[in-house]
């Protein structure tokens, strides 16, 4: 069984006005309805689907994939950089 949360990421400085995509394997379903939006975001991982670790520039097929997840299972938020990040 697959008890992994969703990833988490620590922020770096060139992740500004980039989005982390979080999927929670205990909502997903494996409808596959996100993949089948986006493959180059999202993908099979076991029993359920994941998003890539890193933080991605924001594309409007992530907001059609949240909205279209049966689960709810999809999150995505601004990268907030710190400001001893910046260069
Ligand atoms: S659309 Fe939602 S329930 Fe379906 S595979 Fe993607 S994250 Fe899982």
């Amino acid at each position: 069984m697959n008890i992994e949360g969703p990833h988490r990421h620590e922020p770096h400085a060139d992740d500004e006005g980039k989005y982390q995509v979080l999927i929670d394997p205990a909502k997903c379903l494996a409808s596959g309805i996100c993949i089948a939006i986006d493959p180059e975001i999202f993908r099979r991982s076991g029993r359920a689907s994941a998003a890539p670790k890193q933080p991605v520039p924001y594309r409007v097929s992530i907001v059609d994939a949240q909205e279209l997840c049966p689960s709810g299972a999809i999150s995505f938020q601004p990268v907030e950089v710190r400001e001893d990040l910046q260069p």
